[in-house]
């Protein structure tokens, strides 16, 4: 059988949560009406001059670090030219041959191990406006154009041919949206377009040193989307080769409802987008000291933070992953933690109270209507006795609905557990009258009937009983019949 293997390179572009534009001071806010943030700067009229800003420099500084890349003390910005209706300067402001940073790169966890994906450059450019298709619509029949989002900065991410699988590629992504989102200058969020990604898949026969023919394939809205039409397009390039077609250097398109691709364009070369040096920018001169001070704002990224989970509170590599991909679910945790000093007790509950319940309602981490210290209060409580790990969880959920503090809804529904042994006897004395059969199946030697007792006395007791009592009550009193 012959074998291929495949080759991938990613480019990402990520939004910079920067409170206004790279080289004007409208407004990056999202979801605005449209064309309120746009000035003569951003839609490109005669006689501007742009001017950078600073925050965005610092930002992509920041992410090269965390990638491991050489940050270079000077580059330069370049003019990429190409007609489009959303670029109303039919220019986009980029970097071309001397971006910002360089030589990174990123560990990833695969199956084999950890493995680094180089990272072959990042720059700063500026986004461009966004099209709105309304062709055949009654009111408006054509295009709207909304300039809401000239001029935002982008951080372009291009990784090496490293990726070998669609798989992988999911892994490297996810693993990039978690350090950006924990260096706090993107929420990266793909269905606010504030991640986009486009990939590069070729295929070539095992043992073979040249590359195979690429495509570029674009138009994925999520990570899973970007992973199917990876498989696809890996399939459909091997089948291909084997029929002795002839693959052509393209740009496709990832169709989500038909999930396939299909050509958009012949790619283009970088020629063809006649770059030149931006003439009404200056280098960009950036001092090792500023560098050094912004690499001191960088705090503990998800690897170190999920190998400390690790060995701190004792947690599964599984359990600290889940727990560390997100900076503010992991704050979370280790809030918890410090107030209630039981990892494995607080592990559980957030990971399967906590999130099952916020994901139901699709909610983030940041919206609990549960705070640490509340949860906290939840598990003393339980720990203490006051009630049982089953009242537990209808504590969370109402505290999950109405927001108030576990102790009030204990008192208010009277909840506290039942520890009063004369209680439980009364209770279990009932439940032993009203069910001879069980009990008689009992004294045949059937331990099985005792957990239909136990659960009976439960229900009289709406779960309040303590169950360790209801057991013990129950075994003295059937020894006595
Ligand atoms: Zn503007
Ligand atoms: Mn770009």
């Amino acid at each position: 059988m012959v074998e291929y293997e495949t080759i991938i390179g990613l480019e990402v572009h990520v939004h910079l949560k920067t409170e206004s534009k790279l080289f004007c001071g409208c407004s990056t806010e999202f979801g605005a009406a449209p064309n309120t943030h746009a000035c003569p700067v951003c839609t490109g009229m005669p006689g501007i001059l742009p001017v950078v800003n600073k925050k965005a420099v610092e930002y992509t500084i920041k992410s090269a670090l965390a990638l491991n890349c050489k940050v270079a003390s000077r580059s330069i910005f370049a003019r990429k030219n190409y007609f489009y209706p959303d670029l109303p300067k039919n220019y986009q402001i980029s970097q071309y041959d001397e971006p910002l940073a360089q030589n990174g790169y990123l560990e990833i966890g695969t199956d084999s191990g950890r493995r680094r994906v180089g990272i072959t450059r990042i720059h700063l450019e500026e986004d461009a406006g966004k099209l709105l298709h309304c062709i055949g619509s009654r009111e408006i029949d054509g295009s709207l154009v909304d300039f809401n989002r000239c001029g935002v900065p982008l951080l372009e991410i291009v990784s090496s041919p490293d990726i070998t699988s669609p798989e992988e590629a999911y892994t490297y992504l996810t693993t990039l949206k978690n350090i950006i989102r924990y260096l706090e200058v993107s929420d990266c969020d793909m269905e606010k377009g504030s991640l986009r990604c486009d990939a590069n898949v070729s295929v070539r026969l095992v043992g073979k040193k040249e590359l195979g023919v690429k495509a570029e394939v674009k138009n994925m809205n999520s990570f899973r989307a970007i992973q199917k039409a990876l498989e696809y397009e890996v399939k459909r390039q091997i089948k291909a080769l084997e029929s002795e077609e002839r693959i052509i250097q393209e740009t496709r398109l990832w169709d989500e409802k038909k999930e396939r691709t299909y050509p958009m364009r012949s790619k283009e070369e970088a020629h063809d987008y006649r770059y030149f040096p931006e003439p009404d920018l200056v280098p960009l001169i950036v001092e090792k000291e500023w560098i050094e001070n912004i690499r001191k704002t960088i705090s503990e990224l998800p690897d170190e933070r999920r190998e400390r989970f690790i060995r701190e509170y004792k947690l599964s590599e599984y359990n600290a992953g889940v727990l560390t991909a997100e900076k503010a679910l992991a704050n979370y945790f280790e809030k918890v933690v410090k107030l209630y000093n039981n990892p494995k007790v607080v592990t559980n509950w957030v990971m399967v109270e906590l999130l099952g319940r916020l994901n139901a309602v699709n909610k983030e981490v940041e919206e609990s209507p549960i705070s640490p210290g509340q949860l906290a209060e939840l598990l003393k409580l339980m720990e203490k006795g006051t009630i049982s790990g089953k009242i537990a969880k209808t504590v969370f959920e109402e505290m999950f609905n109405s927001g108030k503090n576990p102790q009030v809804i204990v008192e208010e529904k009277k909840l506290v557990q039942i520890t009063d042994e004369k209680e439980i006897g009364k209770i279990v004395e009932e439940v032993l009258k009203e069910n001879p059969d069980a009990v008689e199946e009992y004294g045949k030697g059937k331990q099985k009937a005792i957990g239909h007792l136990v659960g009976q006395v439960m229900r009289k007791t709406q779960g309040k009983a303590n169950p360790q009592l209801v057991n013990k009550i129950l075994k003295e009193k059937l020894l006595k019949k």
